[in-house]
């Protein structure tokens, strides 16, 4: 057996080669490197994926967050609600913004932000009187979105802007909706490691309302106005290149089958691992697109103990994430201690996540599943 990847790159590339070079020989042809037409086919062909009436791609997912709160004027002195176990660019976007992270607690079965704490947190802000709620931060985490129907009915209720961040969401869905279509804004990255990633860094906002989609235009070259050299606000300069353009476009078409793929694959490990290790819960009704395969260990040591092993077998693991995101350092000033948020604070000692993508043989997983019983 080949080394086994963790996310197999070469593999993805071997059976789309012929489109991804010829899409790249093309942008090259035309020339048009900045905001060529590949662009607006791009992000027609992502509108039409995820049921969103705008898209605007940007450089990056981190970017894809931080320009909806730009546009919503998030500043010091706000609160935005935000899971704290996930990726730190997450809540880093709102401390971009002057405003304050609020952190929330995890469901322990899907891993997704708590409805019932997210309540609480809201309260527990409005209460305290010190800062302005303003928006929430969902994140679809590992492929699964999170629970919208509450979390939407939450923020009509408070009164709160939602945005969606779909950076390892796309594809994922609950019944015929799909990800990056929920709440106010949405946003995804297509950074290389994501289930839908180009050959660098790259991301993309959605959203349904025509204002907020002229003003994410504005910010993601500089603030412009009617031209280039009419600068109205402060913008970024964020912008994905036609080159990105061009290799995501035959990605997402064979995007569908691969999502099938990972389904599969996850379907193959769950059936040897159950009551092994704690398997991804997927809520009835919803889709995971399963970017990441994330397992729950017992304890700490017995996570030790597996990722050891697997190690000593050639087999890659990797832990997403090791540490929630209110006992970060650069949080310390917040003033958050252990115990605050327990179920994300239990994730980051237990989870770690297996070789999990498009390409992924049933050998591979009956190897790894092997290792994993012997334990
Ligand atoms: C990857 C990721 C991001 C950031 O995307 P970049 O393209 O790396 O900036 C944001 N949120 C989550 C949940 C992510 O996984």
């Amino acid at each position: 057996m080949d080394k086994i990847q963790f996310n197999d790159l070469g593999a993805q590339y071997a059976a789309l080669k012929k489109d991804i070079d010829a899409g790249i020989a093309d942008a090259i042809a035309g020339s048009h490197f900045i905001s060529g037409p590949q662009v607006e086919e791009l992000e027609a062909e992502l509108c039409a994926y995820t049921g969103r009436k705008y898209c605007v791609t940007c450089g990056n997912g981190t970017d894809a967050l931080h320009m909806p709160l730009m546009a919503w004027n998030i500043h010091e002195g706000d609160a935005v609600f935000v899971p704290a176990f996930t990726f730190y660019a997450s809540s880093e976007v709102v401390s971009l913004c002057g405003a304050t992270p609020i952190f929330v607690d995890s469901c322990p079965d899907t891993f997704n932000m708590d409805p019932e704490d997210l309540k609480k947190k809201i309260a527990a802000v409005k209460a305290e009187r010190k800062l302005t709620p303003r928006a929430i931060i969902a994140v679809d985490l590992f492929g699964q979105p999170v629970q919208f129907p509450e979390i939407e009915a939450i923020a009509k209720e408070n009164d709160l802007l939602l945005l969606e961040d779909g950076a390892q969401g796309f594809g994922g869905g609950i019944g015929k909706q799909r990800a990056c279509s929920f709440g106010d804004a949405s946003a995804t990255s297509f950074f290389p490691a994501k289930a839908l990633g180009c050959y660098g860094d790259g991301g993309a906002v959605f959203t349904d309302d025509e204002k907020l989609y002229t003003l994410l235009k504005s910010i993601r070259v500089h603030g412009k106005g009617s031209m280039k050299y009419e600068n109205i606000r402060v913008g970024l300069n964020s912008r994905l290149d036609t080159l990105q353009a061009a290799i995501l476009l035959p990605k997402l078409h064979a995007f569908p089958k691969e999502d099938e793929h990972r389904n599969r694959a996850a379907q193959r490990y769950a059936a040897a691992l159950k009551g092994k290790f704690q398997t991804p819960v997927v809520r009835d009704g919803y889709h995971s697109s399963f970017g990441y395969y994330t397992l729950k260990a017992e304890s700490e040591e017995q996570r030790t103990c597996v990722m050891d092993a697997l190690k000593a077998a050639g087999i890659p693991s990797i832990i997403y994430y090791p540490c929630p995101l209110h006992l970060q350092k650069v949080y310390k000033p917040l003033g958050y201690k252990e115990g605050d948020l327990p179920v994300a604070e239990n994730l980051a000692k237990t989870v770690f996540s297996l070789p999990m993508h498009g390409y992924i043989t049933d050998e591979t997983i009956d190897y790894i599943c092997g290792v994993l019983q012997k334990l």
